[in-house]
């Protein structure tokens, strides 16, 4: 089955471990870069077991490459993502935006500071 870019409206294939295409990559600002990378756990595409941090931070990216591609959707997914968020911080590990500058850009980037 094809793997697709999890852009949002993009329909780019990318290889399993990959979490977006080339194009959506350069878009993420370096922090989420950082973030995705700190919480992907190697082997979770085969497994399908992502942990509740990395599903947080996943959505958070989305929500940001959609506000940054003009998109409506950037409003739903930043809503998934803070869902995710508190499940995180009440005991699946603590909130995984853990960098003051994460949690800065991802307010500026999403339209809103928590
Ligand atoms: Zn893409």
């Amino acid at each position: 089955m094809d793997h697709l870019c999890h852009a949002e409206g993009c329909n780019t294939k990318v290889h399993p471990s990959k979490f977006v295409c080339r194009k959506h990559w350069a878009r993420l600002p370096q922090v989420f870069r950082d973030a995705i990378w700190r919480e992907y756990q190697r082997g979770q595409e085969v497994s399908k077991t992502p942990t509740s941090r990395y599903i947080a931070v996943q959505l958070g990216a989305v929500s940001v490459l959609a506000r940054i591609d003009g998109l409506p959707t950037a409003e739903e997914k930043r809503g998934h993502c803070d869902l995710w968020r508190t499940y995180c911080r009440d005991g699946q590990g603590g909130d995984p935006f853990t960098k003051p500058m994460e949690l800065e850009l991802y307010g500026q980037l999403t339209g809103m500071l928590k």
